[in-house]
């Protein structure tokens, strides 16, 4: 690995901000190879130079991974001139990742959204030949039926005349208004909503749950986040 900043390297542990870091540099709670670090812009090799904070050896971490409860109304993307954005919803110490969302979910759905700047993760849950498996509860309007459940099954041809793959469709309760878990491969631009738009029963809130092993912890309210165990880790890869 190529020689970096030592404040970079520290921030990109998650000992704290840049500047935090210089902070605690200056304070000389840092070591570089036993010696107390004066120079935030020393340049330190991941894997061949030891660095320690407060006495504690750090592992250089290049990579970040955080599962995300997506609330309504943030955007899943890094900027945006109008609304707020998934990233704003990092703590300072783990902004400095610069991750970014996997996939997307629109502003008005909610759930699970994985973050990380690895990006050929990325490219190994995004990429359309590797079908992941994306599960979301949904509330629709109208009654859901079985033909529904064959519609998805065989494979809903979107308005644009998109043949969508076959999707699992089941029931939780079918009323004036239903509400099911459904499981698609793909992810073309607002999928589930135009699949339930030919059904005519328009979606009125959509929660994504999972998305390929992973589950949205149940623990996390909406906006809340935490990085992955390293079981889910070792899952993803
Ligand atoms: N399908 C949609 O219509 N919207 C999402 O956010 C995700 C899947």
């Amino acid at each position: 690995m190529k020689a970096m900043r030592l404040d970079k390297w520290l921030a990109h542990t998650g000992v704290g901000t840049r500047t935090e870091v210089k902070k605690a540099i200056r304070a000389q709670r840092v070591m570089v190879n036993g010696e107390v670090a004066r120079d935030p812009g020393a340049h330190v090799t991941p894997g061949v130079d030891t660095v320690e904070f407060d006495g504690e050896a750090l592992e250089y971490q290049a990579h970040a991974y955080f599962m995300m409860y997506k609330p309504q109304g943030v955007l899943s993307a890094t900027e945006d001139v109008r609304d707020p954005v998934v990233t704003d919803l990092l703590a300072p110490q783990d902004a400095h990742f610069a991750v970014f969302p996997v996939g997307r979910l629109d502003k008005d759905a909610e759930g699970l959204l994985l973050l990380t700047n690895d990006g050929q993760l990325t490219h190994q849950l995004l990429a359309p030949k590797k079908h992941v498996a994306k599960i979301y509860y949904v509330e629709v309007t109208g009654t859901l039926t079985q033909q529904d459940v064959d519609a998805m099954e065989k494979g809903i041809v979107l308005e644009d005349g998109y043949q969508s793959m076959p999707a699992m469709l089941e029931i939780i309760e079918a009323d004036l208004t239903s509400s099911a878990r459904i499981t698609i491969y793909e992810g073309k631009f607002h999928q589930i909503k135009r699949m339930f738009d030919m059904l005519g029963k328009p979606v009125t809130f959509l929660k994504r749950l999972q998305m390929g092993p992973l589950v949205l912890d149940e623990a996390l309210q909406p906006g809340e986040y935490r990085p992955l165990t390293e079981q889910e880790c070792n899952a993803l890869q």
